[in-house]
Parts: C-alpha cells; structure tokens; sequence
C-alpha cells in the first residue's frame, strides 16, 4: 500500500479527537509530500537538524513536532518553527526553549516527558520530578512556554499487559495534573502516547496523539 493509503486508513481508524502525528525521521521529501498532498500536516522529527533542513524545504503550513530527545544547544534551531516540543525532560532544558521562544518574539508549546518504560534507554521525569518542576518558582517565571500535557513510550515488548500497565500510569499522572492546574501556563490537554506497535492499547488508556512512524511510511532502514 502507498503512504498515502496508509495514512488515510490509519485515520480513519481514530476516532475524531485523537491528533496523528506521522513520524518522518529518515524518510525523503518526497515521501512526506506524498503524506502532506493526502492531506496531512503534522509531522514528527527525532533529530533537531534534520527537521530543520526539512522545514526549510517543505511547505511552511505544516506543524512539526519533535519527538526526540533534545539537546539544549541545538533548541535555537528549531525555535523560530516547531510546533510542539514532545521530549521536555528538566527545568534546564524548559529554561533554554523559554529563552529562544523569547528571542522569536513567540510562545513554545511543550509536552513533559515522563519515563514509564522499564528500561533506562528511554528518557523521561518521575511523578516527584514532575511536580517539583512545576510546582518551581522559576517555572512560574517562564514567560514564552506552555506546558500542554505530557508525553511517554512505553517498553517495547510483546507483553500487552505490561505495557497498558505503563500507559495507565502516564494517564493517571495526566488527570492529577489536569486537576493540579496551579498557573496559566499549565494547560494540560494533551496526552502524546502511542506509536505503530502500540498505538491501540494506548488509545485504550486515554491517548490523544499518537506517533506513527513505520505503519505509514514502512520500515525504516536504519535510525539515523
Ligand atoms: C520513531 C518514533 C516513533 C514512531 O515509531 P514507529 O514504530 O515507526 O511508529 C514514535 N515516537 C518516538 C519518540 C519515536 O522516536
């Protein structure tokens, strides 16, 4: 099937709320026009450059996220265009992005990435750290970001059980923080979990963005 195909039957299999970014880290131009002339505009990048290079030669009415890991050095690149940034990690990292939003004369909208999975490669806050950094002066002091809900991927297994278990855990922590809602720049409303093997249970656990990658695109043959 084509990428346009799959994105539409991916869609359609979503019920209406739900956002899809699709996950376009290694693949051409080419193939995200053939997404973008299907219809689609919000696209996932894991590498700070790389979607720099693609902002800059594709059309400018798409919102990219980034998805990765962020280094702080690299958050001035992207500052000027990204729409959401899903991997917020620190108070440190949050400062930065504040910082260069500012210099844009424009308002960053941030996801917190918190670590569900049971491995250490994944990136990511705890509940405590989540709240002392919300819970900061320094927080309440950051002018040109918006903290719009939270991000996590759970482990990659087979075991469906365990990772419901993880995502329960991430919507749980989403509700108490919809509830905590202590400044205006928490505004928590969304929950970004989910990608091509697991997108299904964590639609079941309250997801309302999901990452999709390969079950658009295919395979990638390597992660750049
Ligand atoms: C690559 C990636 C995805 C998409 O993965 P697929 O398995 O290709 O759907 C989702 N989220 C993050 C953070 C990623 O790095």
């Amino acid at each position: 099937m084509s990428i346009a195909e799959n994105l539409i039957n991916i869609k359609k299999s979503l019920p209406e709320h739900v956002t899809l970014v699709a996950v376009s880290k290694t693949k051409t131009i080419n193939e995200i026009m053939e997404a973008y002339n299907a219809g689609h505009r919000d696209f996932g990048e894991n590498k700070i450059q790389e979607m720099t290079q693609k902002w800059e030669q594709l059309p400018k009415d798409i919102n990219w996220h980034m998805i990765g890991h962020v280094q702080r050095n690299k958050v001035k690149y992207m500052a000027p265009f990204v729409s959401l940034i899903h991997g917020v990690d620190s108070l440190k990292l949050l400062k930065e992005i504040n910082k260069q939003a500012q210099k844009n004369n424009r308002v960053i909208d941030c996801l917190l990435q918190i670590h569900i999975a049971q491995e250490d490669t994944k990136f990511g806050m705890n509940e405590d750290e989540l709240f002392s950094l919300i819970e900061s002066d320094e927080f309440a002091s950051l002018n040109n970001i918006r903290v719009k809900g939270l991000m996590g991927m759970a482990t990659f297994t087979d075991n469906t059980r365990q990772i419901m278990q993880e995502f329960t855990l991430l919507q749980t922590l989403f509700k108490k923080l919809q509830q905590y809602n202590p400044s205006q720049k928490l505004a928590p409303s969304i929950l970004s979990m989910g990608m091509s093997s697991d997108y299904k249970i964590a639609l079941q656990c309250g997801s309302n963005m999901v990452r999709i990658g390969s079950s658009i695109f295919g395979a990638r043959n390597y992660d750049k």
